[in-house]
């Protein structure tokens, strides 16, 4: 059986009344027979069935025994640095996501956890870092925005031969694409905003866990903490997961069209994007990964914060917003936005340019997207970008 045939038929018809969508049970509470005598379900923050279901299709999907679906990508991530203590070290990728950087940083440093960010595209980079306090290895590949590709199987070794936990945050690339537990990681977060949900119009996070007790540890936390999804939502993940293949098999298409074609641009100082062949971790890709996704990202000759300014206000199709993975096609530029919570000189040390633009190559024509781009260049070429004034950060 074919990856989309199991997973569109791991959605289970309603065994009560044949429904063939997953109902939404919209309840805060179930009747019990006796004191602790139910059927399985007690109170809606513990669990509840929709929630449940949603849970149970992405543990599948990601090969693992536990789901656990949070209020968002950032609740999820919390839960799992729940599982640490004060003393506890954590080795993270460098070109983290803005808002785990804040996370970590802002929030788990006051409680003594400590982090040391590597460039984990080297695995010796990790192999160097980790100590005997180190408990987690936190890693997302591809990265959020240079789409830094690290080989997750050589640092599930490292991991194993210290004898702590690595967490792989597989938003870009989605299930459709990579199977980190496969791989020899320990526990998977998603913020299922993006291509899980896959409409841009939800937010919500996941975790999945290779081991029961692992899962049971992180499901004690979401109880304790609260953080969950609720019902309505949890039915719209499950939704957007129906159409996950398809949407990702031609995000990645668009995407390989829209890098080449960026590539070849005399105004493009550089492209990221792993499916070009270019690219330093392609092989690493290659290997771990089914295809590329849809996630492109590109610096401009004229390196400034005005120029990419100007481009990212000058497109049609191509919409300024944070966020990504949605059908449709999306820009945003780090530096003033997704990693403004970063400072200046980390976030250039990590790669992410003044000039930096990330597009979310939707599902549109690829052709579209092109003259897109092509038209908003000739704008940068005719108006000098120094008239412009930078538009306000968001996050
Ligand atoms: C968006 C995102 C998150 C955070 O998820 P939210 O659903 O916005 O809380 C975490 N990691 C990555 C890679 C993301 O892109």
């Amino acid at each position: 059986m074919s990856n989309a045939t199991q997973l569109i038929h791991s959605i289970p018809v309603d065994p009560l009344t044949g429904s063939i969508s997953v109902p939404i049970y919209q309840t805060s509470t179930f009747v019990q027979e006796a004191p602790g005598v139910n059927k399985g379900f007690d109170y809606a923050r513990t669990n509840n069935p929709t929630r449940a279901t949603l849970e149970t299709i992405i543990a599948q999907l990601e090969g693992g025994t536990t789901g656990i679906a949070f209020g968002s990508g950032l609740a999820a991530i919390d839960s799992v640095l729940k599982l640490l203590k004060a003393g506890d070290e954590i080795v993270a990728v460098d070109d983290i996501y803005g808002g785990a950087f804040r996370l970590f940083t802002h929030i788990y440093e006051k409680f003594g956890i400590t982090v040391k960010y590597v460039d984990t595209t080297d695995v010796e980079n990790v192999f160097n870092a980790v100590s005997e306090k180190t408990k987690l290895i936190w890693i997302e590949t591809p990265t959020n925005p240079t789409l830094k590709v690290s080989d997750i199987a050589a640092i599930a070794k490292v991991a194993k031969a210290n004898r702590c936990l690595l967490c792989v945050d597989n938003t870009f690339a989605s299930p459709a694409l990579q199977k980190p537990l496969a791989l020899g990681a320990d526990i998977v977060v998603h913020s299922a905003t993006k291509y899980l949900g896959g409409h841009s119009d939800l937010i919500a996070g996941l975790v999945v866990t290779k081991e029961q007790e692992l899962g049971d540890k992180v499901k004690f936390i979401q109880n304790a903490s609260g953080a969950i999804l609720a019902p309505f939502d949890s039915w719209l993940v499950i939704r957007g997961i129906e159409t996950l293949h398809l949407r990702v098999k031609q995000h990645c298409a668009n995407a390989q069209v829209v890098a080449e074609f960026l590539q070849d641009h005399p105004l493009v100082d550089k492209v990221f994007y792993p499916g070009l062949p270019s690219h330093p971790n392609h092989e690493v890709a290659k290997k771990q990964s089914t295809g590329y996704g849809g996630i492109v990202s590109f610096s401009l000759k004229i390196d400034t914060e005005e120029a990419a300014t100007r481009f990212i206000t000058s497109t049609h199709y191509f919409k300024l917003a944070e966020s990504l993975g949605g059908v449709k096609s999306l820009l945003c530029h780090p530096a003033t936005m997704t990693h403004k919570s970063i400072p200046a000189d980390k976030r250039r040390a990590a790669g992410v340019a003044d000039s930096l633009i990330r597009l979310s190559v939707g599902l549109e024509e690829s052709a579209d997207l092109v003259n897109d781009l092509s038209q908003a260049f000739e704008v940068l070429q005719k108006q000098p970008a120094a008239s412009v004034s930078a538009v306000s950060a968001t996050t």
